[in-house]
Order: structure tokens, then sequence, then C-alpha cells
């Protein structure tokens, strides 16, 4: 099994083509197939080295490696299609030398005007193959004068069935295709041409891709046919859809892949989504790892059916990713995070790490996202606390705050150590002493110290803080008590 991932540089990686990319990958790999990416780069003016270097990030972000591919190399190299020229010619010629194709000398005011004028006779506009019945001395002469000709490909007669690995039998009728132009008049071929002498030439077996390229497949079927070639097995996906039934677009919520990453996705947590997105297993389980989804997965279980992108599922599913990491790993992950905003400073080891663990380990499972990490730990990590309006007023500027603060400050200043045992110990009993209940006692200071109503649990707070932070905090935090 030779399958490839196709994509064309003129974007970033979205939700979609990551799908494709995961599926044609994951065939591959169920099945200890070659798994080869391969950049289709012909328009040149839409391509980009940007968003080359943006997919290829992605792709291996994902964990998608490709075994034959840019940078890796290949037996069937090169795998760009800017460079693949020198395979385009000669199968175009021999199209011509056997008459499955034929110059076409109409230029494009003739074609317009005859593409208007069917209607107005009832007709659906097809290439007329006016060029197709030519004498042969006249097209001699014709090329001989240099005049401009594309190069048709004439579609035979009959039917085309493709057997579609998710769709199942679907019948084009020939009639209805157009004799499609193969190579332009500046010589440079199209795009349903290379990609079928690309995937004859590259030995693909399988492809993949979005159903909006379903309409593509009878044509590179009898193009490749034609050059004498065993056409692929195809599998149309069936499109992603945004949660009002209309198809996604940036609009509607798609997101670029790289986007996701900034914004602290796991590649764990994506690919989990993406797998689901018209593939289930047994309709129940719904977390899976990469290597499981290897094993299971099967893409005659895709169902036909467009799927329903749904962000706020994604981003459970990134919770309960964080949530499996174990501590270690954890902290490597959100670090990135940290040090962008200025948090920490790149390359914490020592005690500044394990300091920073023992704070992403009190965070616990309140991340969604790994950026999540700096707004919840950004009072630990940060020299000031940013004083959150709203808590101040409905804490800190109520009466009594100012007092309850102050009893709290002797007693966290004469405490023998800042353990959360020893805290809870001291602060319980002051509560009791004063009668009031341990949560009115302890929402000031929790305000006091992170500039907020909610927190991680206080006694690890303020042990994480140390004495000296906390006290520093408090200190300022009465001068906002208004007392
Ligand atoms: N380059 C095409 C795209 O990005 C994919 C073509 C294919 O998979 O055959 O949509």
């Amino acid at each position: 099994m030779r399958v490839r991932f196709a994509p064309s540089p003129t974007g970033f990686l979205h939700v979609g083509g990551g799908r494709t990319a995961l599926y044609n990958w994951l065939l591959a790999r169920h099945a200890g197939g070659t798994f080869i990416l391969r950049i289709e780069d012909t328009d040149a003016a839409r391509s980009t080295q940007e968003y080359y270097e943006a997919i290829v990030e992605d792709l291996r972000w994902l964990g998608l490696d490709w075994d034959e591919g840019p940078e890796v190399g290949g037996p069937q190299g090169p795998y760009f299609q800017s460079e693949r020229g020198g395979s385009y010619g000669p199968a175009i010629e021999k199209l011509l030398a056997e008459g499955t194709a034929y110059h076409c000398f109409c230029s494009k005011e003739e074609l317009d005007e005859r593409r208007q004028q069917a209607p107005k006779e009832g007709r659906d506009w097809r290439y007329d193959r006016r060029c197709l019945d030519l004498q042969d001395e006249e097209r001699e002469r014709l090329l001989s004068e240099g005049a401009q000709a594309s190069i048709r490909f004439r579609v035979p007669d009959g039917k085309t069935v493709v057997d579609d690995l998710i769709l199942g039998k679907v019948e084009f009728d020939n009639s209805e295709l157009d004799d499609l132009v193969i190579a332009r008049t500046d010589g440079r071929p199209t795009y349903n041409f290379v990609v079928v002498v690309d995937d004859l030439e590259m030995g693909v077996t399988h492809v993949v891709r979005g159903s909006d390229h379903l309409s593509n497949t009878p044509k590179q079927v009898l193009i490749s046919q034609a050059l004498g070639g065993t056409p692929p097995k195809y599998g149309h996906l069936p499109l992603v859809l945004a949660q009002d039934g209309k198809v996604l677009s940036k609009r509607r919520g798609a997101v670029a892949i790289g986007e996701y990453r900034k914004s602290g996705y796991l590649p764990e947590a994506l690919v989990n989504y993406l797998s689901l997105l018209g593939w289930s297993y047994d309709g129940v389980q719904e977390i899976f790892a990469l290597d499981e989804l290897v094993e299971k997965f099967e893409i005659g279980k895709v169902g036909g059916k467009p799927a329903a992108f749904d962000p706020d599922k994604l981003l459970w599913m990134n919770e309960q990713w964080i949530k499996g990491l174990p501590l270690g790993d954890r902290t490597d992950r959100v670090l990135p995070f940290l040090v962008s905003e200025g948090l920490v400073g790149a390359g914490v080891a020592g005690e500044e790490r394990e300091h920073l663990e023992k704070i992403v380990e009190t965070i616990g499972d309140r991340l969604k996202t790994l950026s999540d990490i700096t707004d919840q730990a950004g009072f630990f990590l940060a020299s000031d606390v940013i004083y959150d309006s709203m808590s101040v007023k409905k804490v800190l500027a109520k009466p009594g705050a100012d007092e309850t603060l102050a009893g709290l400050q002797r007693i966290l200043e004469e405490a023998p150590d800042f353990e959360p045992e020893t805290l809870q110990r001291l602060i319980r009993a002051h509560a009791e002493e004063r009668g009031i209940s341990l949560g009115k006692l302890v929402q000031p200071v929790r305000v006091a110290v992170t500039g907020r109503t909610a927190s991680p649990g206080i006694f690890e707070t303020l042990s994480l803080l140390g004495r000296e932070k906390t006290l520093a905090r408090i200190e300022e935090a009465r001068g906002l008590t208004g007392a």
C-alpha cells in the first residue's frame, strides 16, 4: 500500500486538511504501507515557502511522519510538483501520439462566446470538440505557424464507475465531462493531469481526500487509463461542517492547526478529535492515542455523512488529555507558555524547576489549554499581583476585611514554618477563636495574594508563595480595603 497526502502550499493546514492527512497516515500505518508527502505547488502565484514550512511543521507536530517526501527524500522524488516537469512533458506527448489528447486552438474569447451562446440555445456548455475535428494538415499548418494551442484530453464515450472506499459505487456518465485542458497554451500542465502522472509514477495505490475532489475523480481515472496505468483506489471523505450545518470556513470557526498549537492544544487531543470527524470505533469510546488509532482505524468504517466540527468538544478533549499528562511532562509542556509571557526564564532547572512543578501540581486539573497556565499560575510567578476590581469590591472593600487581614498577618509572621498543614492548623484555630467560618476568613487573604476570588487550595497557595511574598501582598491588599 502506498498512500499520499498532497497539500497545496497556498494556505495553512486547517482542520479539514489535518483530518485528510491523519486518515491517510492511519491508513498507511494500519496496513504497514508507505506514507508519502507530496507538495502540489504548481500554482506558483499562490504557493509560498512560508505555507510549505508551516504545513510541514504542523504535520510533524501532529506526529504524522512521512516515509517519502520533502526533507526525507525517497525513490520517487522529487516530491514537489514544481520540480517534476520532466515527467509531465513525455506523458502529454504519449497521449498526443496515441490520439487521446489533441491540440486546441480556440482562443479564450472564442470559447467565451460559445459558452455564452449555449444556454441561449438550451444547451449546457461543454467544449464542442471543434479542434478535435481539424484535418491533420490544418493542424500541422497552425502549429508550424506558431499558433497558440492548449492540449485537451479526449474523454472517451461510456461511463466511469468509481468504487469508492467510503461512498461505495459512484457512476459518472462520461458525456457529462468536458474534454479538459491538460496543458495550457504556455505549456504548463494542469492540476488534474499532474496529479495523475504523479500518482502513477509514485505507485500510489490509495487516494483519500476530501469529497470536494469527487468531481475530479472520473477525469483522473480516465487519464490514468489513457496513460496505460491502473488508477489508485479512491476514498472521498465527508465534508467537515460548522455547527450551523454550513461548510466549515474560517468565518465558521475553522482554525488553522498551527493556531491550536499556539493556543495550547495538545497534538494528542487534536489528533484524537480529528480522528472522530467521520470515523468511529464502536460509537462509544472517545479517547484514543495515536498508536491506538493505528491499531483500530479502518477506512471502511469512515461514514459518508458530513461531520460537524465542535470546538467545545475539542476543548473538552484537550482538557482530558492535559489531565492525563504526568506532572513532569505537563510542566514541560506549559513551560513555553510561561517563558513567552516572561513569567519564567528559559532553561529553568534545579530548585526553580521543582518549585514550578509544585505550582503545576497545585493548579491541578484547572487547565483546559496549556496556555491557561499563564492565567492560573501568573500570580505565583509574577512579582506583582493584578487585583481584579470586582474581587476587590466584593471582598476587600467589605467591612471587617482589614481586621481579618491584620489578624492573619500576625499569625503568618509567627508561623513556625510555611507548610500547608501548619498553615491550615493555625488558620483554622484562628477562625474558631474569632467565631467565624474558615471560608469567610480565607476569602480576603485569597484575594490579597492571588488578586481574585478563585484559586487553588489556599493553604497550598500560601505555602508555595512563601512567607515573604504572602506577607508583602497582604500588606499591599490592606491598602485596598478602604480601612
Ligand atoms: N492538492 C490538493 C489539495 O490540496 C489535493 C489533491 C489530491 O489529494 O488529490 O486540495
